[in-house]
């Protein structure tokens, strides 16, 4: 009996695929996040350098790595970010070494940066993949904000003003995602992720090796 072709040869991907995950904060990003690497456990999760203090809960070195502001401007002088960026008035920065290890095993890597960061990544690395979280509504993401407790209301006014500063950056995305409902939200981005993977651009030479 005829194999069918390619399912004899496991598919090499030259190199693995970067995809950027931004949203305004209360979009649910976070709980999506933790859902998607439990589908594809292959899939690694960048963590980010920061300057901001920990949030009752946050782990060192799983959620970010808090460094004092001498530590990450010493950092960033030495090149170690792939891109960095004040947010609400934090010093945020992607390490480069963990991003380049991986997608140079042909490893695919999630980055959770905001807006100036997509822009930085997509300019350093043009097949990289971003997709954009939105809140079902303004009102929605009001009530999300406010439902959290652990922001006062000034707070919730400045992000909720970001927010719209961030969605006109959305045209700079390759793809959206609308989170009405997170089970949802979990499939569209799950299609993306497999889509991408699919594609011919990425497998070349698996491809070419089909042919012999
Ligand atoms: P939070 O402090 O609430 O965890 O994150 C605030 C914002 O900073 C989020 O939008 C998050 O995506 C973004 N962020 C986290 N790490 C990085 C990073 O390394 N670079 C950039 N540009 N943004 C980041």
């Amino acid at each position: 009996m005829k194999r069918a072709i390619g399912s004899g040869r496991s598919v090499i991907r030259s190199k693995g695929v970067i995809f950027i995950l931004s949203a305004p904060s209360g979009a649910g990003k976070t709980t999506l996040i933790k859902r998607l690497m439990k589908v594809f456990p292959d899939l690694k999760l960048s963590i980010s350098y920061t300057t901001r203090k920990p949030r009752s809960g946050e782990i060192p070195g799983q959620d970010y790595f808090f460094v004092a502001q001498k530590k990450f401007e010493l950092m960033r002088a030495k090149g170690e970010f792939v891109e960095w960026a004040n947010v609400h008035g934090n010093l945020y920065g992607t390490p480069q070494r963990p991003l380049e290890k991986s997608i140079r095993s042909g490893g695919d890597i999630l980055l959770d940066i905001d807006v100036q960061g997509n822009k930085k990544v997509k300019a350093r690395y043009p097949n990289s993949v971003s997709i954009f979280l939105l809140p079902p509504s303004w009102k929605e993401l009001e009530r999300r904000l406010a439902l959290r407790g652990t922001d006062g209301r000034e707070t919730i006014r400045q992000r909720l003003q970001d927010a719209r500063r961030e969605l006109r950056e959305i045209k700079s995305y390759d793809y959206f995602i609308v989170n009405r409902e997170i089970q949802h939200a979990l499939e569209l981005l799950k299609s993306v992720v497999v889509a991408e993977r699919m594609r011919v651009f990425r497998v070349q030479k698996w491809t070419a090796s089909l042919l012999h």
